[in-house]
C-alpha cells in the first residue's frame, strides 16, 4: 500500500480501465481498497447502485469508509435507510453538511425554494448544498468509488470504470458498475438481500432531495424525476462534473 496521497496519471487510469474491463465489479473494488487503504472512500446517497457498491465493498473490507452528503433537504426515507445501514453493516457513515453560513445567505436572499426559479438558481443550490460539501469530503483522498452507471442518462453514457477526477484535483474516480444494467443491480440486491430505499416502492427511479425528485413513468429516463420542471437542462448537480454549477443572480 502506498504511503502518501497517491494520484495516478492518465496512463495509469487507462491501464486500470483495460485491466478490469471484463472483470467483475468486486475485483476492481478489492484492488482499489488494497491500493488506497484509508485514503479511498465510497460515496453513496443510498440509492440502489450505492447500496450494491456498499454491500460489495463491505464484504471485502468491513472497515471500508463510506460517506454521504446531507444537503438538509433529503426525504425522511433517506435518513431511514442511513440508519438501517449503520445498524446492519456496523459502519460509521461519514456525513458532510453544507456550510451553514452559505445556506443561510442563500435562503435569506433567494428563498427556500429558489431551485424552482431558474436552472441557475437550482445549480447554485446544488453547489452550496452538494458540490461544496463533496469537495471537503474528497479532500485528502487518493480515490473514491461511485455507483454511477452509463445507462442512467445521456450525460453518463461515456463514463469509464476508472477516470481521473479533474473537478476534484485529479484523484481517481472509480465507477465499478458503469457497465451494469438496472436489472443487474436489482438482481444483486435480491441475491444478497441488500436493504433498499423505500421510495422505490412509490415509483421513484432516482432519489435525491425531497423537493427536487418525484416518481417517474414507465419508459421514462431513470433520472427524469430529478428537477422535472427543467427543460433541456442536464440532470446533474455538479458533483460528478457532468453539470455546471455557478453563482446565480436571481
Ligand atoms: Fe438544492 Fe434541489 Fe440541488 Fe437539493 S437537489 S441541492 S434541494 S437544488
Amino acid at each position: 500500500m502506498r504511503e502518501n496521497r497517491d494520484l495516478l496519471d492518465t496512463w495509469e487510469a487507462d491501464d486500470v480501465v483495460q485491466r478490469f474491463a471484463s472483470d467483475p465489479a468486486e475485483e476492481l473494488i478489492a484492488w482499489a481498497l488494497e491500493q488506497w487503504g484509508t485514503r479511498i472512500a465510497l460515496c453513496t446517497s443510498f440509492q440502489a447502485e450505492g447500496m450494491v457498491i456498499l454491500d460489495m465493498a463491505h464484504r471485502i473490507d468491513p472497515k471500508v469508509r463510506v460517506f454521504t452528503v446531507d444537503t438538509g433537504r433529503l426525504p425522511q426515507e433517506t435518513y431511514d435507510i442511513m440508519e438501517r445501514v449503520r445498524e446492519l453493516y456496523h459502519i460509521e457513515v461519514e456525513l458532510f453538511f453544507p456550510d451553514p453560513r452559505q445556506v443561510e445567505a442563500m435562503v435569506r436572499g433567494d428563498g427556500p425554494n429558489l431551485f424552482y426559479k431558474s436552472v441557475e438558481a437550482r445549480m447554485w443550490c446544488c453547489h452550496v448544498r452538494k458540490v461544496e460539501p463533496m469537495r471537503r469530503a474528497l479532500d485528502g483522498l487518493g480515490a473514491w468509488i461511485t455507483g454511477l452507471r452509463r445507462d442512467q442518462s445521456a450525460s453518463r453514457a461515456t463514463i469509464n470504470k476508472a477516470e481521473l477526477d479533474a473537478e476534484h484535483g485529479g484523484l481517481m474516480k472509480l465507477n465499478p458498475l458503469c457497465d451494469w444494467t438496472s436489472e443487474q443491480v436489482w438482481d444483486y440486491i435480491d441475491t444478497y438481500d441488500v436493504p433498499t430505499h423505500r421510495l422505490y416502492q412509490r415509483g421513484y427511479t432516482s432519489i435525491g432531495c425531497a423537493p427536487c425528485t418525484r416518481p417517474t413513468q414507465p419508459g421514462d429516463d431513470a433520472r427524469a424525476g430529478r428537477w422535472w420542471w427543467e427543460q433541456n437542462a442536464v440532470k446533474e448537480c455538479g458533483i460528478h462534473g457532468l453539470g455546471t454549477a455557478r453563482r446565480c443572480d436571481i
